[in-house]
Parts: C-alpha cells; sequence; structure tokens
C-alpha cells in the first residue's frame, strides 16, 4: 500500500520521538528553554512503561513499572512534578519477605527497626547489616552525580581530556584506596557471594537479594550482579532520600501524566496515535521523520525516546549508519528475563505470617522468592528457555494504598515476575502465556492461599507483549541489559555514550543510554542538556 504524503506546516526545533517518561523529560527541559518541540507517541497515551491503565472495568493498575524508586529529585523540582499532579508515599516496608515456614522479614524505612527484625534471626548478621549498609551508602554516594551527567568521555584529548580528567577525578575526591577495591568488587562481583562473605542466616541474604537484580540477565551468582546493591541506595523521591521506595497515588502513570503536563505548559505539544516510520536523514543530517500515516514532520533535532535497536535498526536506512556502529548495534544485549501479571482481586490476599496488626499499606508488598539458591536455578531454566514452575513474584497490592484505583471489593495486585525467557525452547509466547500466569498464581497460592481462587480479572504480559504492546525491543525493560558492559560510556556501545549518534542532529534521550532503565528521568535530562549545550556551540 502506499501512503500518500503530507507535509507538516511547521518546521519544529526539536521532534521527540515515543512519549515515555525519558521522552517527556527532555522535551519539557527543550520547551522550557525556548525550543519549538513536538513529542510524537505510538500509543494511545503517553507513558510508555510508565503508565496507568485500566484492566478490568473501574480497575486501574501500574501495567507495567510499578515502584518509583530512582526517579531523580532534580527532575521532580525542575518540572515541578508536585504541582503538575505527582504525589509518591513511601512504601513502609520497602520489602517484606514471607518465607514459606510461615516467618516474614521486612525491611522498614527506620534503619533501627529493620536491625529489630533481623536481630530475631541473627544478632550477627544485624551487626553486619548496619556496617555494610552504611558503607554501601557511602560508596552509592560517589556513583550519585553520575547520574545526572554524561558518563565519562574516554575520548577527550588535549584540554577536553584533561577538563575531563579532573571532573571524574573530583567525583571520587576522597575516596581510599579500600573503597577503590570496595567499588571494584561490586562493579564485578556478584551479589550472591558477596552475600556468603558476609551474612550468615540465609533468610537475611534473601531479604537483601529480594531487593536487587530486577529485570537484569543473570542470577544472584552471577559477575556484576553486586551493583544492584549500590544502585538502589542512589538517592530518590522528592527528598532525596537514600535508598527510597514510593507508592505513586493514582499508579506510575501519575508520573508521566505530570511529566506531559509540565511540558505542555512549557509549550511543547504532544501527540498520541502518532507512530513514527523513519527517521529523515539529508545531506548526512537528521531533517525530521515521517510518520506512519505519511505525514513529514521537519524538524532541526530528533530526539529519540525509543530503545536504541529500534532506532537504529528500524527507523533509520541502514546506509545512514557506519558498518562497525550497526554492528554494534546488533550486538546490544536485550531478551528481557521478565514478565508481568497484573490482578483484580474480590479479597485483599491474605499472606501466612503476615503481621497481625499491620496496616492495609503495610500489607501493600511481598516478595516471593524463598532463596538465592531458588533464583539461581529459576534463571538457570529461563536461561536455556524453559519456564520455570516456580518463579521469583514481587507483588504490589496497590489498592492497599491507593484507594482510586479501584472500587470497593476489588483489589489490583501487580506481580512482576522473573525469570523468564525471551526465546522459548518449546512453543511460543501466544501458546504459553496462560501457562506462565497459572504458575505465577500457582508460586503465589503457597504463600496467599486466597488468592487464585478470588481473581476476577487477570492480564499476563509475556516478553513478547512488552514488546509489542509497549514497544521495548525483545521485550528489555531497560532498553538493553543493565551489565557492566553496557553501561557509563559504553551505553548504549562505546563511543557512543553521550546522546549523540553518527547522524548529527539525532539524540538518544532514553533508557538506552547513560545511566540506564528504570523510572528515573535521569537520560532524559541529561540529553536535553547535551542538546542545548549543542546547540549554543552550534556543534548540534
Ligand atoms: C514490566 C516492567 C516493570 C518495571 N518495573 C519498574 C519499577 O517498578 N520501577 C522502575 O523504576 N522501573 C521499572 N521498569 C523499568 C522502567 O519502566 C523503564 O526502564 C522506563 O520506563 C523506560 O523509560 P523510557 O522513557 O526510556 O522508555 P519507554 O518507556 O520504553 O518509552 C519509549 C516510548 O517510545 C514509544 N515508541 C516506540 N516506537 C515508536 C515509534 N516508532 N513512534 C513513536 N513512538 C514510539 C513507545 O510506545 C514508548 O511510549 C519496569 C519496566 C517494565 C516493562
Amino acid at each position: 500500500m502506499t501512503v500518500s504524503q503530507s507535509v507538516s506546516a511547521r518546521t519544529y526545533d526539536a521532534v521527540v520521538v515515543g512519549g515515555g517518561h525519558n521522552g517527556l523529560t527532555a522535551a519539557a527541559y527543550l520547551a522550557r528553554a525556548g525550543l519549538a518541540t513536538l513529542v510524537l507517541e505510538r500509543r494511545e497515551i503517553v507513558g510508555g512503561a510508565c503508565v496507568t491503565e485500566e484492566i478490568a472495568p473501574g480497575c486501574r493498575a501500574s501495567t507495567t513499572s510499578y515502584i518509583a524508586s530512582m526517579l531523580r529529585p532534580e527532575v521532580i523540582r525542575d518540572l515541578e512534578l508536585a504541582r503538575h499532579g505527582l504525589r509518591m508515599v513511601p512504601c513502609d516496608p520497602a520489602l517484606l519477605v514471607p518465607f514459606p515456614d510461615g516467618q516474614t522479614l521486612a525491611w522498614w524505612c527506620d534503619p533501627a527497626r529493620t536491625v529489630g527484625e533481623l536481630e530475631r534471626i541473627s544478632p550477627a548478621d544485624a551487626r553486619t547489616f548496619v556496617r555494610l549498609h552504611e558503607e554501601l551508602k557511602r560508596l552509592a554516594r560517589y556513583l550519585q552525580p553520575f547520574f545526572l551527567e554524561a558518563p565519562p568521555d574516554v575520548e577527550a584529548r588535549g584540554l577536553a581530556g584533561l577538563r575531563e580528567t579532573l571532573r571524574v577525578r573530583s567525583r571520587f575526591r576522597g575516596i581510599s584506596g579500600a573503597e577503590i577495591a570496595r567499588l571494584v568488587s561490586f562493579l564485578t562481583g556478584s551479589l550472591g557471594d558477596f552475600l556468603d562473605r558476609n551474612y550468615e542466616s540465609e533468610k537475611v541474604k534473601t531479604l537483601l537479594l529480594a531487593n536487587n537484580v530486577y529485570g537484569k540477565h543473570g542470577g544472584p551468582y552471577t559477575p556484576g550482579s553486586a551493583l544492584g546493591l549500590l544502585f538502589h541506595l542512589l538517592s530518590g523521591g522528592e527528598q532525596a532520600q537514600q535508598g527510597f521506595y514510593g507508592h505513586v497515588i493514582g499508579g506510575m502513570g501519575a508520573i508521566t501524566a505530570a511529566m506531559a503536563s509540565a511540558a505542555r505548559e512549557h509549550g511543547a505539544q504532544i501527540r498520541t496515535s502518532a507512530p513514527v516510520a523513519r527517521i529523515e536523514v539529508g545531506g548526512g543530517r537528521a531533517r525530521g521523520v515521517l510518520l506512519e500515516d505519511g505525514t513529514a514532520v521537519a524538524a532541526r533535532i530528533v530526539v529519540s525516546n525509543v530503545d536504541p535497536k529500534r532506532t537504529f535498526l528500524g527507523l533509520l536506512e541502514p546506509e545512514t549508519l557506519p558498518e562497525e556502529f550497526l554492528r554494534a548495534v546488533h550486538g546490544i544485549k536485550m531478551d528481557g528475563p521478565c514478565a508481568k501479571v497484573n490482578l483484580v482481586l474480590s479479597e485483599e490476599p491474605r499472606v501466612t505470617g503476615m503481621p497481625r496488626g499491620f496496616t492495609a499499606s503495610q500489607r501493600a508488598l511481598f516478595t516471593l522468592v524463598p532463596s538465592l539458591r531458588f533464583a539461581e536455578e529459576c534463571y538457570d531454566i529461563a536461561k536455556s528457555g524453559g519456564i520455570p514452575e516456580k518463579l521469583w513474584v514481587d507483588c504490589v497490592v496497590a489498592s492497599n494504598v491507593d484507594e482510586t484505583l479501584a472500587p470497593a471489593g476489588r483489589h489490583v495486585m501487580t506481580c512482576f515476575v522473573q525469570y523468564v525467557p525471551y526465546r522459548l525452547k518449546w512453543g511460543t509466547w501466544d501458546d504459553r502465556r496462560d501457562l506462565l500466569g497459572d504458575r505465577v498464581l500457582r508460586t503465589i497460592a503457597e504463600y496467599a492461599p486466597n488468592v487464585p481462587s478470588s481473581v476476577v480479572a487477570r492480564q499476563v504480559l509475556t516478553p513478547i507483549d512488552l514488546e509489542r504492546i509497549y514497544g521495548l525491543t525483545e521485550g528489555n525493560i531497560f532498553h538493553g541489559d543493565l551489565c557492566l558492559e553496557q553501561l557509563f560510556f559504553m551505553r548504549p556501545v562505546a563511543g557512543w555514550a553521550r546522546y549523540r549518534t553518527p547522524v548529527p542532529g539525532l539524540y538518544l534521550c532514553g533508557a538506552g543510554t547513560h545511566p540506564g532503565g528504570g523510572v528515573t528521568g535521569a537520560p532524559g535530562h541529561n540529553a536535553a542538556r547535551q542538546i542545548l549545550r549543542d546547540l549554543r556551540r552550534r556543534a548540534a
């Protein structure tokens, strides 16, 4: 079918492809700086993987991301997201693990209360926790500044190289030799080995595991998995608390609704149901985009919020990119290892061992992973294409905290599931979707036996659904695995980590760029800053 081409009357300063939270963040900053900015989103709603959607009549869920932990405080403040309707309440406990023997272990906002919990199980581990938690917080502070700035420019030479060296050195001012060794061991070591070295109780180790390795490839004994311990101690929330975990009132879509409102207030236009078919390149630079409906939109700058594989392999003609770069993009590890099951229930889950006297919000989350060994075996099955019989499931009964999500008598529970393969060894995900849903429910039933019989509606999002519905290539929730060789100056690929691309005038602003995935707003913020700098220096 040939689509007749129409040309949008206006030339924009910047067109942002994709209205995920990073695209909206970038658009808001660009519009705030006075650029005529247009966001084009393929779905009928903005938000990407940060949305609230109706999954049954009157029942709304955070269908993909479900907890706000690393949303940058600077982005919240700069874009005045609170004024635009964003309200978060700390998860307290931030984590609760029920064990098969009926015991539960919680991680509270108040460290003293967490220590009290650990003391019940192992006084030695409680002491270790106090010592290590402070050390981890200190180490996380060295990494924190890198979140909201471009990664080190390893190509810079001469004066620029010297400036870059000084910048990186200033971030590590005061670091001791022992701390450098610890940082390197967190970047390269495994979480399992770290926990085995330091803790004696399997339950305490499992609590620490349950806070980590989300959405990434690798079990707890995979090298590099210890890094999650530091990532989760970066500050978040409006008050910049280290280790913040937040429920978002109205679901995660309230974050992107606030961002879209901020972007519009600064003058950005946002169009939904507007899939981009191609990024137009002419005279060696990006010139705008062509929509699937045939509309051409001209722009000085194109900013892609779409993951790097989809951007470079799907939206650009291959001859516009160097061969070596294309090879590197092909090689980005994606094949997302997780899924999501969203449920509407007729009664609240009754978790065995949930302490009496807990309030509804204290009962709002629980993580089902009985041990490190279990998690490791689960990953082993998934990495060779199988669907584990029993899964690691992170449950949030969001309606316990936010009654706007469901009418009386209904409860909304979201379940993040790992590990599952993107590529199945047997069958297809269309054939196995129900099997996954059944296995998740069977796993939950071991801890909350009333759940299966109270299911009113169930939505199962396999990796292929995350790809089809949310546009996440290979179902990867972070636009590329968060492994060391795909982080910092190697994200999305070595040599192109500073939001620019080999096509002048084309930038990336999504989770596939530094510092990576999660609802942080950091890539969008950093990309906008880079673009504005380049425009000032006429280098864009
Ligand atoms: C199941 C799941 C659970 C998660 N849980 C959490 C969590 O609890 N906490 C957390 O912090 N993070 C979580 N994450 C990760 C986090 O949601 C993502 O890393 C983050 O939202 C990515 O944001 P983004 O703006 O970079 O990209 P996206 O949100 O992927 O946005 C990209 C946008 O581009 C659009 N698009 C794609 N192609 C085109 C095109 N051709 N034309 C126009 N538009 C296009 C897409 O529709 C999408 O809206 C989760 C993700 C998933 C999927």
